[in-house]
């Protein structure tokens, strides 16, 4: 299955989050079922960021949007993770700066924008201008109404400099999101990624979904498409974004840049440098031997 088709908003259509299942998983059984397709595009991304890297032509903007526990932190080590870091960003956004805050809410994220040849993945992004800005009412309606209109300026503007702009809405269940608190609960390990927060913003849920379908409705667009990925199983979740992010570097037609030099010439020089070596090389052979012979 195309996950690209089956999980694009398509520009111009109204989401609603309660009609979509998030516990999807194709025809996937459990795991094991869809770990070869996944080491398939795995394998499939290294060699195509390369390509990115290698061409430096273009770049690649991943945005990540969820609840809390949706699983953006995981997406970005199981699936993103397998970039090569050389050519690969992942920015987080917080509770933004007092300088960050003194500029428009736009600079912090255009600063953090991919150099042509780079992968740039970005936990949380401007979204959230437009999710818990408006749910906790940290600025206007005015103001934030705004906002998707400028969203959408901004991207075009990214997408027409060569930045190819992808962005998923990681899916998960209110549920979901209780048995993962409850995991951070019973692992000590997992102790640190919990917060007060959480519990106060879930009672919010109803209004973090109306704004996401406001979002994911009114700025999913053809140069910069979101995407509502099922997230409640993680390994499906792997699997459809390895395999859109898969299909848009392809789609890249991406090539090796030609090389700099004559490659004949330089086979020519090769040769060369080593016939010399071998030459020294026989040389300190025989010259061990008579010193040696001195001794
Ligand atoms: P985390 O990603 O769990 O480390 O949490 C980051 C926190 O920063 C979340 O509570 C976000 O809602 C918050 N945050 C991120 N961007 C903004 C923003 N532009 N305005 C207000 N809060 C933000
Ligand atoms: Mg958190």
């Amino acid at each position: 299955m195309k996950y690209s088709e089956k999980f694009r908003v398509n520009p111009g259509s109204r989401v609603r989050l309660d009609r979509i299942d998030a516990a999807f998983k194709d025809k996937h059984e459990d795991q094991a079922s869809a770990l070869v397709e996944l080491e398939k595009y795995t394998q499939q991304l290294r060699e195509l960021q390369y390509l990115l890297y290698a061409e430096g032509k273009q770049s690649l903007l991943i945005i990540l949007q969820a609840m809390d526990a949706g699983g953006k932190d995981g997406t970005i080590n199981h699936v993103l993770g397998n970039m090569n870091p050389q050519g690969s960003r992942v920015y987080g956004f917080k509770v933004p700066s007092a300088e960050e805050a003194a500029h428009d809410f736009l600079w912090r994220i255009h600063l953090a924008a991919p150099q042509r040849g780079q992968v740039a993945i970005f936990n949380r992004s401007h979204y959230e201008d437009v999710l818990v800005s408006r749910v906790h009412g940290l600025v206007s309606k005015k103001v934030w109404s705004k906002r998707y209109e400028q969203i959408n300026d901004f991207e075009k503007n990214l997408a027409d400099n060569g930045t190819h702009i992808l962005k998923f809405f990681l899916h998960i269940s209110p549920d979901e999101q209780l048995r993962r608190f409850k995991q951070r609960i019973d692992d000590p390990a997992r102790h640190w990624k919990i917060s007060e927060s959480d519990y106060k913003e879930r009672k919010y849920w109803d209004d973090y979904s109306k704004a996401f379908e406001d979002a994911l409705s009114r700025c999913s667009t053809a140069h910069a498409p979101w995407y509502v990925i099922p997230a409640n199983h993680k390994w499906f979740r792997n699997l459809a974004v390895s395999q859109i992010v898969v299909e848009a570097l392809e789609s890249l037609k991406m090539t090796f840049p030609q090389p700099s030099v004559d490659i004949g010439e330089i086979k020519e020089k090769y040769h060369q440098a080593e016939e010399e070596a071998a030459a020294r090389n026989n040389g300190k052979v025989k010259g061990k031997g008579g010193k040696k012979g001195k001794k």
